[in-house]
């Protein structure tokens, strides 16, 4: 039988220009950490050390917090709405230049593939910049009062899964609504976030109005506790963000908390198979399923599911895993060796509760941190694979008959972020998505994003909302 095989189609790096070591990016300089400590951030797809990064301790982060307090307190609360959104149209039109550079840099840094990099990531975060420069100047018609003020200064801290998104959805909406910001990348990703620090400079944004941190958990304690902060914004696991709401309780600071989900996809026997096939794969093998919001429960009539389950194997065996910086890569590297060790252990505890494993045949790298795709079926709603999040490519299958039993099941997680509809019928989606305890219900699609469009959770997924004009309120005093 003749064989068909793509030929490699590698982007080149050359167009990203990784320094040795970066300092802290503060009042608008790049400054040595005060105590001096580095790490390394690697390349998960080779291993290579890429980088060597600061850590930056508490003197670092009472400095880039005076640095936010002064810039606000001098220029950025003083700037009219109209000049705040020349900045960050500025700042969108800089993403954009650049694009290619940063989508290489990010697929470098975390893994993920350059298709995903170049045409989800870099575009929404230009959209983004562009989305919240539009409202700058309009805060007074976004129902919040006719003159709505900002809050001061915000302590941001992302994860690694979408490290220059999850910057733009932190500092676009702050940036607009008044506010200056200290932001800390994850400590497996800061590399984007230092190359978006230059874009400020570039842009000639007033020093201090942005503030990039890096550092690990420490750095992002030190940073939200701290007196100096009005609003904290964070977006990672639910275990860190319980850690986070206790220790803002009683305080003056506004909170806004993303954190972790285990979406169910629910596919009713009227769906368009094939259409559904591909919404599940988009669901749950984007972004290695290092996805907050990913389709991680299929929910499948028991009707189709034979059928369905036969479409998807098929379509799974066409997937190619590989180097990040291949356009033909469809699955990349799982971030770091730590990631990698959960999702391995949790899918070992899945086949020893019972359920029944499958992967393509599928060649894994002998450098970097790979794990297949992966689907189990035979899943009970008691395994850890159907309650805990695996953030990877790992997809726990359960069936069910009437669609009252997909929503008990839909529903039964201490998560809510998000949840998928797949059906002909039009009120059946509208009847789904208000039983579905979830921030954003897809209907026929799944993970898709919109700068206009709020994102959060219910239950154990946080509170507050990021998009949107939803998206404002968490940055303004209302
Ligand atoms: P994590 O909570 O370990 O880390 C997130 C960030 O918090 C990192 O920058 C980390 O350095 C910092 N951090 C760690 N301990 C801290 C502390 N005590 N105080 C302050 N900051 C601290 O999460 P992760 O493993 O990097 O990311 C994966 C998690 O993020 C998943 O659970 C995923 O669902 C969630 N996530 C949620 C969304 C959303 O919008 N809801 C988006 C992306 C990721």
């Amino acid at each position: 039988m003749a064989t068909f095989d793509y030929a490699p189609a590698p982007e080149s790096p050359a167009i990203v220009d990784i320094q040795p070591s970066y300092g802290l990016y503060i009042g608008g300089e790049m400054v040595d950490p005060i105590d001096g400590s580095r790490f390394k951030t690697v390349n998960p797809a080779t291993e290579e050390v890429l980088s060597e990064v600061a850590a930056a301790g508490p003197t670092d982060v009472d400095r880039a917090l005076a640095a936010a307090r002064a810039a606000y307190d001098g220029t950025w609360s003083r700037l009219s709405g109209r000049d705040r959104g020349k900045y960050l149209y500025r700042l969108a039109r800089l993403v954009q230049e650049r694009a290619r550079e940063l989508a290489v840099l990010e697929s470098i840094d975390n893994g993920k593939p350059i298709r995903e990099s170049r045409d989800v990531d870099v575009p929404l975060v230009a959209a983004h910049f562009f989305y919240y420069a539009g409202w700058a100047d309009k805060l007074g018609y976004a129902g919040f009062g006719p003159d709505p003020r900002p809050l001061g200064v915000a302590a941001q801290v992302i994860p690694w899964n979408f490290p220059l998104l999850m910057l733009a959805w932190k500092i676009a909406p702050a940036l607009a609504c008044g506010n200056t910001v200290v932001l800390k990348p994850a400590e497996t990703t800061p590399l984007s976030a230092l190359a978006f620090a230059d874009i400020c400079r570039q842009a000639d944004l007033p020093p201090g109005v942005v503030n990039i941190i890096t550092g690990a958990g420490d750095t992002g304690r030190a940073l939200v506790e701290h007196p100096g902060v009005d609003k904290v914004a964070f977006t990672g696991s639910t275990e860190v963000g319980r850690q986070i709401a206790r220790s803002v309780a009683g305080t003056r600071k506004k909170t806004t908390l993303e954190l972790g989900g285990k979406a169910a996809n629910v596919v009713f026997d009227d769906a368009p198979l094939d259409q559904a096939v591909e919404g599940i794969v988009n669901g749950i093998f984007f972004n290695q399923g290092h996805v907050c919001c990913a389709g991680s429960r299929l929910l499948v009539q028991e009707s189709v599911a034979d059928e369905l389950l036969d479409r998807l194997k098929r379509r799974l065996g066409t997937l190619r895993l590989g180097d990040p910086l291949d356009k033909n890569t469809d699955i990349g590297a799982i971030n770091s060796a730590e990631q990698l060790d959960k999702i391995r252990m949790l899918s070992e505890v899945g086949e020893s509760e019972g359920a029944e494993r499958w992967s393509p045949p599928c060649d894994l790298p002998d450098r970097g941190f790979w794990f297949p795709p992966t689907v189990f079926t035979g899943v009970a709603q008691s395994h850890r694979i159907a309650r805990e999040e695996i953030f990877g490519p790992v997809l726990s299958v359960l069936t069910f008959r009437t669609p009252a039993e997909a929503i008990d099941k839909a529903n039964n997680t201490p998560y809510g972020l998000s949840a998928g509809v797949w059906t002909d019928k039009g009120s059946r989606i509208l009847w789904m998505a208000q039983k579905l305890r979830a921030g954003v219900v897809w209907a026929n699609t799944f993970n898709r994003f919109d700068p206009a469009s709020p994102f959060g959770g219910y239950k154990e997924s946080g509170f507050g909302r990021e998009g949107g004009r939803h998206g404002l309120a968490g940055y303004l005093d209302v």
